[in-house]
């Protein structure tokens, strides 16, 4: 194996120690302390885990943490209602509703009920839309995160060519956005692309956002290449013990690894960045709502 591993716990840990500094900073300069509200509506197992993550971690980076339980029963007016009333809260800075919904809600309708200048999730189609041109926004969470580990990796994307595989809105869309921003060319790959293992030879940058554990086989990769595996998928483990599990992302590790010259690994690449980069849209968020500037 060649690559060199992009270790993701390591640059979130270093992200959420400038997010902390620029907390204390706000508080001493300004009175301000950020405040994150995070909505969780149901009992999804994997969503509380997600939600208990973020409010540890907000509070760690000195911040205040708003958590709301709602029961899976909740009606859309009910949960509008509560997005209304964060909405209007000047103590709270951002404004996360946990995916997915249970059924019956519309995610759209409740996103796009979120005051665009608090969406730290940026997903509202105001921050879609900002990102597409250009104007500061409040980005996905986890594409930022891919942003930071491929500059950590690369530096300069200058005229990269990068791929992305997946154009979901979550993931794939404003990842292309991000590094189109940063001068690679980029082509967004999908489903339908054809002879994607070609398409993806091409790539100085590969990002794999597909949900299919392990189909970005070594073969797909160009010699050199840094790859960014966004999947998470679990998979029956055998070898751990009878109905044992384990996570793989979308990308073959080993395999790709013996051509690239950088990888994230799964888990522990892209994973982490997700909460840092949350983290830290809730202080650009805190600081844009007073009229502060911040850093690109
Ligand atoms: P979606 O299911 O919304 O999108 C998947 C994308 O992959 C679609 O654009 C789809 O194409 C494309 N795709 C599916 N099959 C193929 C194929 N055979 N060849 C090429 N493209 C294909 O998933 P998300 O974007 O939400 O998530 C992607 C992965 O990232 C998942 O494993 C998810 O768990 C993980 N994830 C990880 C996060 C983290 O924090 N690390 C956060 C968010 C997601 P088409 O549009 O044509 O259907």
């Amino acid at each position: 194996m060649s690559a060199r591993v992009i270790d993701g716990k390591r640059v979130a840990e270093a992200l959420r120690g400038e997010v902390a500094a620029r907390v204390a900073a706000l508080e001493t300069r300004h009175g301000v302390k950020p405040g994150l509200a995070v909505v969780l509506v149901g009992e999804d197992p994997a969503s509380k885990v997600y939600v208990a993550n973020k409010a540890r971690q907000t509070v760690e980076a000195g911040m205040r943490s708003f958590e709301h339980k709602l029961p899976a029963t909740t009606s859309e007016g009910g949960l509008l209602s509560l997005v209304a009333r964060l909405n209007a809260d000047d103590a709270v800075d951002g404004i996360l509703v946990q995916l997915p919904l249970p059924s019956g809600l519309d995610a759209t309708r409740v996103i796009e009920a979120i005051d665009p200048a608090k969406d730290v999730d940026g997903l509202h189609p105001m921050n879609a839309g900002r990102l597409m041109a250009g104007i500061p926004a409040l980005v996905p969470c986890t594409p930022l995160g891919c942003q930071k580990l491929i500059r950590s990796a690369l530096g300069d994307l200058t005229g990269l060519e990068a791929v992305v595989v997946g154009r979901s809105i979550l993931v794939g869309k404003p990842v292309a956005q991000l590094l189109t921003a940063d001068n690679a060319t980029v082509t967004l790959a999908h489903s339908r692309t054809r002879d994607l293992a070609s398409v993806c030879r091409r790539a100085d940058i590969l990002v794999a956002a597909v949900g299919k554990p392990l189909m970005i086989r070594g073969d797909f990769i160009k010699k050199g290449a840094v790859v960014i595996d966004v999947g998470i998928n679990r998979v029956p483990a055998p070898e751990l013990g009878e109905g044992r599990t384990r996570l793989v992302g979308d990308v073959a590790y080993e395999e790709a690894a013996a051509t690239a010259s950088a990888i994230t690994p799964v888990p522990g690449g892209v994973g982490p960045m997700t909460i840092a980069c949350l983290l830290s849209n809730t202080v650009d968020a805190a600081m844009r709502r007073r009229g502060l500037s911040v850093k690109a």
